[in-house]
């Protein structure tokens, strides 16, 4: 397939509210609440559409898993922790970034290096197939991009696109 000129605003309001829905149909749905800060300067940028569209959906849902899992935990018990989501675009002169915040569990040190690899997961059965990451990192390289990871215990998770200028 070729790249389109995409609107990557409304694509990452279009499947992070299908995601939500999505999440919201299963069998354990959490409430959270999704901010979206996205960036109008950004115009139609040269996307696979329909892969980009699964790296959306990809980082939604694993954030959303790692909330409901903190709502979980025990140390969250009494607690007041409302799981929340926020997307960010931003323009920069050098491309575009996307940024997944999540406040969920975070990942723990030693397997951050992991993640990105085919059928790691930390879900048990058959909630998780370790491969959403990976795909989405493969989806990101083929549009010349990059994927960052910074994240702390307890706190939470971001996830950073950086999608470069097309020359
Ligand atoms: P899966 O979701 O099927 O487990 P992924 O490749 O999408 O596979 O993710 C791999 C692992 O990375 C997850 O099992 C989880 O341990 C960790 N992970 C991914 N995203 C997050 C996140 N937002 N917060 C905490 N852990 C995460
Ligand atoms: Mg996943």
């Amino acid at each position: 397939g070729k790249k389109e000129p995409t609107d990557l605003n409304a694509m990452v309001q279009e499947f992070s509210n299908l995601a939500f829905h999505g999440m919201r149909a299963t069998k354990n749905p959490i409430p959270v609440s999704i901010e979206l800060d996205l960036d109008d300067r950004i115009g139609k940028i040269p996307l696979y559409t329909d892969d980009f569209s699964r790296v959306i959906l990809n980082l939604c849902n694993n954030a959303f898993d790692a909330m409901r899992e903190k709502l979980n935990m025990e140390e969250t018990y009494g607690k007041k922790y409302s799981p929340e989501l926020i997307i960010t675009s931003k323009s920069t002169t050098a491309g575009v970034e996307l940024i997944f915040e999540d406040n969920g569990t975070g990942i723990p040190e030693e397997i951050q290096d992991k993640i990105l690899q085919p059928f790691f997961t930390t879900k048990k059965g058959t909630e998780g197939t370790g491969l959403g990451l990976s795909i989405t990192h493969d989806i990101i390289k083929r549009h010349n991009g990059n994927l960052s990871i910074n994240s702390q215990l307890q706190k939470g998770t971001k996830f950073i696109i950086f999608l470069p200028n097309q020359i």
